[in-house]
C-alpha cells in the first residue's frame, strides 16, 4: 500500500499525521492543540516531507483547506490535516477574509497588513469595528474520507497595536469579553478560545478514527 511504502521510505513513525503546511509556527500550534486528545500520535509537516505547498486558489476557507490537504495527502498517503484561516471585518463586508495573509499585497507581510487595515477603519466608530477570525480545519484519510469543521473567534479591531505575542492581526484584535489583545494573551489562553483551537479540537475525534487510535476528550 502507498501509505506504508511512503512511511517506510521516509522513516515515518506510526501513527503519524501530516500537517499540510510549511509554516513551523502553525505546526507547533496545531500539535499543541491536538496532542492532548491524540496521545502517541506524531505530527510531521509538509516541509519535513519535501511535499510542495498547494496554490490557495479556492474561494472559501473550506475550499482552500481542502486544496492544501489533498495536495499533500495525494503524495504521502497518510492521514493529512490542514487549515485555512483569516479575519473577517464587518465594516469591510467580511474582508480581508481569504485574502488576510496578503491583504497589503505581499504574502505574509503582517506589519503592512495591520497598517492597511487600521487605515481602512480609521473613520469607523467602535460599533463598526466588529470582526471575527475564522478557521476551516480539514482531515483527509488515505482511503478518501474527509471531514471539515469551521469555527470562529468573535471580537473587534482596536485603533493601535498592543502586545508582543501571536502573529498576523493579533496585536489589533480583542476577543469578546477581554480587554487584552490576542497578542497579550498567553499561547494557552489564546488556543483555548481561538478559531483554530476550537476547529482542531472538534476535528480531533475524526482524526483519531481515521488513524485507529484512542481519542481522549
Ligand atoms: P493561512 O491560514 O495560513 O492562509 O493564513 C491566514 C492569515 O490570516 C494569516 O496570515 C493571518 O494574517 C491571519 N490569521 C489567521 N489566524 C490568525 C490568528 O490567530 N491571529 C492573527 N492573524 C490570523
Amino acid at each position: 500500500m502507498q501509505s506504508n511504502l511512503y512511511a517506510t521510505q521516509k522513516n515515518l513513525p506510526q501513527p503519524t499525521v501530516v500537517v499540510a503546511t510549511h509554516n513551523t509556527h502553525k505546526v507547533e500550534e496545531i500539535q499543541a492543540i491536538l496532542s492532548p486528545h491524540l496521545p502517541g500520535v506524531q505530527f510531521v509537516s509538509a516541509r519535513e516531507l519535501d511535499a510542495p505547498e498547494a496554490k490557495e486558489n479556492g474561494t472559501t476557507f473550506v475550499e482552500n483547506s481542502v486544496i492544501k490537504a489533498e495536495a499533500v495527502a495525494k503524495i504521502c498517503g497518510e492521514v493529512t490535516i490542514a487549515d485555512d484561516s483569516g479575519l473577517e471585518v464587518e465594516a469591510l463586508h467580511g474582508a480581508p477574509g481569504i485574502f488576510s495573509a496578503r491583504w497589503a499585497g505581499k504574502h505574509g507581510d503582517d506589519v503592512a497588513n495591520r497598517e492597511l487595515l487600521l487605515a481602512q477603519l480609521q473613520d469607523c466608530e467602535p460599533e463598526q469595528r466588529k470582526a471575527r477570525f475564522a478557521c476551516a480545519a480539514v482531515a483527509i484519510a488515505p482511503i478518501g474520507d474527509a471531514v471539515a469543521v469551521t469555527e470562529y473567534m468573535d471580537g473587534h479591531i482596536i485603533t493601535e497595536e498592543r502586545g508582543q505575542g501571536g502573529f498576523g492581526y493579533d496585536p489589533i484584535f480583542v476577543v469578546g469579553g477581554e480587554t487584552r489583545t490576542n497578542a497579550e494573551l498567553t499561547a494557552d489562553e489564546k488556543d483555548s478560545i481561538s478559531h483554530r483551537g476550537k476547529a482542531f479540537r472538534a476535528l480531533a475525534p475524526y482524526v483519531a478514527k481515521m488513524l485507529g487510535v484512542t481519542y481522549v476528550p
